[in-house]
């Protein structure tokens, strides 16, 4: 026989687990995630929604988030200032803890690493935007350059060496040159 598995879609990364935290060691919630209203993480746009899916799993009194989520950034080359877009893939592993406990309401001792980012708050609400963003601040480091080998701007005459090989050395500026150089730049 085939169990059918609910999955709800999650259009914030805000979710209510008061119900998961009333079940039993082992309850389970799916999420498949499309959120369009997030634009901006630190430096980084996106250029698209954030997509994907998260599994939670109620592991004694903590919710283990697992999961995977995509979308697109937006940025600045370091080197030649060009924008350009990459995709971007994140995993999520976190454990997740409760503040308060469901049937007493008395508030729960934070663990011993306790991080704001995987809190529980009071409302029961468990937020991922921290995690998240993280992550994906994270994993764009590997996508400051607009490609591997790109050229950047040239320190001499300011032009883009990907589209302009331009002549200047500026490793090797003679020094007899650099007083003229020094004259050329300033007008
Ligand atoms: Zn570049
Ligand atoms: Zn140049």
């Amino acid at each position: 026989m085939q169990t059918k598995k609910k999955v709800n879609i999650a259009h914030e990364l805000r979710f209510n687990v008061s119900q998961l935290l009333k079940e039993v060691t082992g309850g389970t919630r799916d999420y498949n995630i499309f959120v369009d209203s997030i634009k901006q993480l630190d430096d980084i746009q996106l250029d698209e929604p954030l997509s994907g899916r998260v599994h939670f799993l109620r592991t004694g009194p903590d919710v283990l988030v697992t999961g995977d989520l995509h979308t697109t950034i937006r940025r600045e080359c370091g080197r030649c200032l060009t924008v350009f877009t990459a995709p971007i893939s994140i995993e999520l592993e976190e454990l997740f803890y409760p503040t308060i406990d469901l049937l007493s309401g008395n508030a729960l001792p934070a663990p011993e690493d306790a991080d704001e980012a995987t809190r529980i708050d009071e409302l029961h609400t468990l937020d991922l935007y921290e995690v998240v963003r993280q992550a994906i601040v994270l994993e764009s480091e590997s996508s400051r350059y607009c490609r591997p080998d790109c050229k950047g701007l040239c320190p001499v005459c300011g032009q883009d060496r990907n589209i302009n090989p331009c002549t200047c050395q500026d490793d090797s500026v003679d020094v007899r040159w650099s007083g003229l150089l020094e004259v050329e730049i300033e007008e």
